[in-house]
């Protein structure tokens, strides 16, 4: 339920709001928003009599909520939510890129690939040590050793770093990690949403290979539920029945995530497409439609990448679509959904 009050209520009647709201076994948040207060009930409503709070002279309006998550609903958060690390801000209307190999594979390889990235005009740098791979055969990343590379990576460049983290159990080993990324695969994994909302680092969740908007939002009600509200989603192509590419990019889910939620919206092309020629058009696409950020794969050879060379941009040909894509962003070619 939400209740949204007068610009001009005052604390006392504010005040006598609270203490009706209290008789109820509610949780109580309140938003100070730029155009509105707005305060929500979670948990069990329904004994909440609407007509009694509507009568406070404090309250504007008083609705409840139908959508099952609610801390991600942009009923509850009308203005965007801002995530900073370092020089990368999400929700601000910027364009924050992340770039990096799918996978940590040695240090010439993951400082080179930073300092290219960064020069090209990455934000972030991305890197998987703990690998979740379809064939349990096929290299597993380096694991602690790939974070030990990723933070001298950072050292070298001053790059924040984001990594992918597979089980509740390895969390205090991403303490230095700036973003947490939560996969496709485990992005149902309750257990481990759970542990990373118990943490007060933002968290880039994946939407899962055959998931739907809704689901996705519910997993990042699970993490914010828990107390850390900084999520970011990710969308990064679906299931479908196009074989042409590895899977298919829903443009949609950037409009749709910004219309039912206030948080972050990044595309990540590469998964989406799988083929390295598709990242620009996806890229551009994805910031048409107000997309908040970008993370592509790059390797410094990606024809001897251990993981998703075959989808990874060399170098020079991230440098270019870089600035093609800033220089779209600079001159307007963004847009802003209306909140
Ligand atoms: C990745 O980003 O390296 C990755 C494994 O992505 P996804 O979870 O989207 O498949
Ligand atoms: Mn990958």
């Amino acid at each position: 339920m939400i209740i949204v009050l007068k610009p001009n209520a005052t604390t006392n009647q504010v005040e006598q709001l609270n203490e009706t709201l209290k008789t109820y076994n509610v949780e109580i948040k309140r938003w100070d928003g730029v155009h509105s207060t707005v305060i929500g009930l979670l948990g069990d409503t329904h004994t909440v009599d609407i007509e009694q709070i509507g009568a406070n002279l404090a309250v504007e309006s008083v609705k409840r909520v139908q959508e099952p998550y609610k801390l991600a609903n942009r009923k509850f958060h009308p203005d965007n939510t801002v995530i900073k690390v370092g020089d990368a801000t999400f929700g601000d209307g910027s364009l924050t890129i992340i770039a990096g190999p799918c996978s940590v594979e040695t240090e010439a390889q993951i400082v080179e690939v930073a300092e290219r990235v960064k020069a090209a005009g990455a934000k972030m740098l991305r890197g998987g040590a703990f690998k979740p791979r379809t064939s349990p055969y096929s290299f597993q990343g380096l694991r602690a050793d790939g974070l030990k590379l990723l933070l001298k990576a950072k050292e070298e460049t001053g790059l924040p770093i984001i990594t992918e983290i597979m089980s509740s159990s390895h969390i205090d080993l991403f303490e230095d990690v700036d973003i947490i990324q939560v996969g496709a695969r485990n992005m149902q994994n309750f257990e481990l949403l759970k542990e990373l909302g118990k943490t007060n680092k933002p968290i880039l969740l994946k939407r899962g290979l055959a998931n739907t908007i809704d689901e996705t939002l519910m997993s990042a009600e699970y993490i914010m539920a828990e107390g850390n509200l900084n999520v970011i989603l990710c969308e990064r192509g679906i299931r479908t029945f196009e074989t042409s590419t590895r899977n298919t990019l829903d443009i949609s889910a950037i409009p749709m995530f910004k219309m039912l939620s206030h948080l972050p919206v990044v595309i990540d092309p590469s998964h989406a497409a799988g083929i390295p020629q598709l990242v620009e058009p996806l890229s551009m696409a994805s910031i048409g439609a107000g997309a908040d950020g970008l993370m592509i794969e790059v390797h410094n050879c990606p024809s001897k990448a251990l993981s998703d060379g075959a989808q990874s941009l060399d170098p020079d040909t991230f440098d270019g679509i870089a600035s093609r894509i800033i220089k779209a962003h600079d001159q307007g070619f963004s847009y802003r959904y209306n909140v």
